[in-house]
Formats: structure tokens, C-alpha cells, sequence
């Protein structure tokens, strides 16, 4: 076998092959149905530049880095409609600085209850703060090269990596913090990969495509990365797996009934398939992180930390990446709520609520890694052999 990648993808319980064969026969293609649905399309958010740390820096302006809202007319009426508050932000912070902070596997049965409005402890924006937000169609505002680079782009990274995760030298950094560099360097990859997969190859000519030297000198020449991108790609999954009840029971509506119901058809073929479940029934074990002393803190330290990952991204210069930006660190959080914020075991009474926006950014953060997981196994080897060659 000429793979490079083999053994367990880490903290996983299946192998690099098996994430592969998943990914290309079901995972890819049900996300890419998914995120085309009129209820994942649209994302409501909140676009001007905002930055509480640096002035801005005149990026926003580029031209491929605009982004089109969507006009009052496009994006469904009922998402318009005031949503029910729901549990208070205390409730939902459940186990922090609890001691016997056991991290539950299963989440309660009876789970949806509508679409709520709370913020997510473990991002900076305002969701409820509707007045600044603005729906945006996805499909019409791809992830891709828009020119945002230079040191504008460089500080924002740097600040993530060192400010939040610093590079803590491998022996003395514990779990909990790997995992939050590993997350953060497994979405830095899936940027890069879908930049460098639909790149402007021309300029004069508006000539798009592959850039193999771009993808190969930001990804595939360091194994890391590669390795923390199916690391948070597992990461991903396993929280959409665990929100399972929750996610078959929601309300997937938009107003047309035929696409509402197709979403909703597909999201349990993603949930319930047979083959997951069989290959890799548990995609990363939750269970196994904030148990020791200390445990509480460390996931309040950590929980500060991807707040600030959050608040930087009202820093991103271009309006494009920011909307991505924002997007998917919205999903990471929402992940991180899944797995770590709930906690059916010891407070049986809580239950996972979520908000639509989050589950739209963590199936879209889902399907983005699943892609650059396809184009990584698909034409990562033969980038590679010949960058090697040269
Ligand atoms: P960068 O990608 O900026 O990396 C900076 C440094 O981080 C590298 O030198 C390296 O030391 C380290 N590093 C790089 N990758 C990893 C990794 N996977 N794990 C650990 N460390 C790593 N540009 C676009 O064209 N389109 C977009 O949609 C887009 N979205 C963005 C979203 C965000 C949130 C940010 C901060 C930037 C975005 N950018 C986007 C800019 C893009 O990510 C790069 O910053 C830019 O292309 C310049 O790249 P670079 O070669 O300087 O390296």
C-alpha cells in the first residue's frame, strides 16, 4: 500500500483508509446535498469589520473578497419570524467548575424543542443581536482565494496561535490544550486547501483553478497538518453524531416543503448510516478529556481561549474570509458545546439547545473539512510525488 497516511487517525477510532472510504462513498456526498438545501444556504451573520483590536486596515475592500447579501426577498420568510428564547445562559453552562465533571456519551432523547436563541458559551458573538445581522447564500459566496494576505492576514494567525494556543512544546502541553491547537491547525489546513483548489489563476484573464504548489507548500508537505485536518474533521463528526436525536427532530423549515423535507431525509442518512456506525461508531471520545484535577479549570481556560479565536474574527480584513471565518469557528464552538456544555448524566434535567445558525455553521463546517479531506486523499499523492520530483 503506497499511502502515506495509515494507523489511527488520533484520538479516533478508526483508521485514515476507513475516514477516506467514508468520506468519498457517503459522507461527502451526502454533505454536498446538504449544504445546497435552502435551510443550510443561508447564513445570518454579522459582516462589518468590528475589530476591537487593530484599526482597519483598508483589506475589506478587495475585490474578490466581497460578499453579496442576500436581498429581504431571498432567504426564507419563517427565518424572520422571532424565535423563543430559550434556557438562560447559566443553565447552559452546566458542568464548569463542577468536580465530578463526567462527560456524558449520549444526550437526552426527548431532544428538540424548537429553535432557541442563547449564546453559545464558547463564542464571543452576539446571536441574538439581530439588528447587525445579514443573511448570506453560501453557494453564491464560495470559499475561495480572494487576495487577503500580507501582514494583515499573517497577524490574525499568529495572534490565534499565540495568543490563544501558544506552540507549548510537546511532553509538557496536556490533552485538553492539544486539542484546541490541533482544531485550530486542522481548520487553518481546510482554508488553505480551498484556497489553494479555487485560486485565481490569471488575473487578466479571471482564470480560476488549482494551484498544486500553492496547496502543496501550505499542507501536504507538513504531515501535521494533514494529520490535525482528518483530526478535526473527526472532531466534527463526532459531535453531529452525538446531537443525533437532536438533529433528526429538528425543524429543517423554510417554507418548501419538498426541499425542507429532502434536508431532513439526508440528515438522517447522514446520522443513522449503517456504514459509519459500523466503521467508526465513535469518531473521537469526548469522555476521555477534563477528567484529572483541575479538569473544571482547564475547560474554563480553554473556553476563554476560542472565545478570543471568536472575537478575532471581527478582525478579519476581507469581508469573504470573514464570513468563513466566522462560519466556522461559529461550527467548531458549536461542536465544542456539543461535545463539553451538555451534560445528560450529571444534571438530567438539561438538554441540548441549539440555535439555527449553529447548526447551519457546524453542517457547513462539516461538509467544508469533508472536501478538503476528498481533495487531500484524492490529489494529495500526486501533488506530492510530483513537487518531490521537481
Ligand atoms: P498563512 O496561511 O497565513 O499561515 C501563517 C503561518 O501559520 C504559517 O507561516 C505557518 O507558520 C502557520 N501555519 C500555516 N498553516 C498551518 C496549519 N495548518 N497548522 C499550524 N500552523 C500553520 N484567504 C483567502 O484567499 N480566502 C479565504 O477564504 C481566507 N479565509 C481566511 C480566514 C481567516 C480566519 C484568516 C485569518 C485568513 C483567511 N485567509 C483567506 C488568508 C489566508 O488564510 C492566508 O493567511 C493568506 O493566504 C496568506 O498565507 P501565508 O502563506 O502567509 O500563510
Amino acid at each position: 500500500d503506497s499511502r502515506k497516511y495509515t494507523g489511527i487517525v488520533e484520538d479516533c477510532c478508526c483508521d485514515y483508509e476507513t475516514v477516506d472510504s467514508l468520506n468519498g462513498a457517503v459522507l461527502h456526498p451526502l454533505l454536498q446535498d446538504l449544504v445546497r438545501t435552502p435551510f443550510f444556504r443561508y447564513f445570518k451573520v454579522k459582516l462589518w469589520c468590528d475589530c476591537p483590536f487593530w484599526p482597519d486596515d483598508g483589506m475589506c475592500k478587495l475585490r474578490d473578497c466581497s460578499v453579496c447579501e442576500c436581498p429581504e426577498n431571498e432567504f426564507p420568510e419563517l427565518f424572520k419570524k422571532p424565535i423563543q428564547r430559550g434556557l438562560s445562559f447559566d443553565d447552559l453552562k452546566c458542568q464548569e467548575g463542577k468536580p465530578q465533571a463526567a462527560v456524558d456519551r449520549t444526550l437526552d432523547s426527548k431532544a428538540f424543542r424548537g429553535w432557541v436563541e442563547v449564546d453559545n458559551p464558547w463564542t464571543q458573538d452576539d446571536e441574538t443581536d439581530n439588528s447587525e445581522m445579514t443573511y448570506v447564500n453560501l453557494q453564491l459566496n464560495p470559499e475561495r482565494y480572494t487576495g487577503y494576505t500580507g501582514p494583515s492576514a499573517r497577524r490574525i494567525w499568529d495572534a490565534i496561535y499565540s495568543e490563544n494556543c501558544p506552540k507549548y512544546t510537546s511532553g509538557k502541553i496536556c490533552q485538553e490544550k492539544r486539542v484546541l491547537y490541533k482544531l485550530i491547525s486542522g481548520l487553518h489546513s481546510s482554508i488553505s486547501i480551498h484556497i489553494a483548489a479555487d485560486y485565481l489563476l490569471d488575473e487578466a484573464k479571471n482564470l480560476w483553478g488549482r494551484n498544486p504548489e500553492l496547496m502543496y507548500d501550505r499542507v501536504l508537505r507538513y504531515p501535521d497538518r494533514v494529520r490535525n485536518l482528518y483530526f478535526t474533521f473527526m472532531f466534527v463528526l463526532r459531535a453531529v453524531t452525538k446531537a443525533a436525536n437532536y438533529l433528526e427532530q429538528a425543524e429543517y423549515d423554510t417554507g418548501s416543503v419538498e426541499e425542507d423535507l429532502k434536508a431532513q431525509s439526508l440528515m438522517r442518512q447522514m446520522l443513522y448510516n449503517p456504514k459509519l456506525q459500523a466503521a467508526c461508531p465513535l469518531p473521537f471520545d469526548e469522555a476521555k478529556l477534563w477528567q484529572g484535577k483541575g479538569g473544571p479549570e482547564l475547560k474554563l481556560e480553554i473556553q476563554k481561549q476560542f472565545k478570543n479565536i471568536s472575537a478575532l474574527m471581527d478582525c478579519v480584513g476581507c469581508e469573504k474570509c470573514r464570513l468563513w471565518g466566522k462560519l466556522q469557528v461559529l461550527g467548531l464552538g458549536t461542536a465544542l458545546k456539543i461535545l463539553f456544555s451538555v451534560d445528560g448524566k450529571n444534571h438530567p434535567n438539561e438538554s441540548l439547545q441549539l440555535q439555527r445558525n449553529e447548526v447551519i455553521a457546524l453542517v457547513n463546517l462539516l461538509h467544508r473539512l469533508s472536501e478538503s479531506v476528498k481533495l487531500v486523499h484524492e490529489i494529495g499523492p500526486s501533488i506530492e510525488q510530483s513537487m518531490e520530483f521537481t
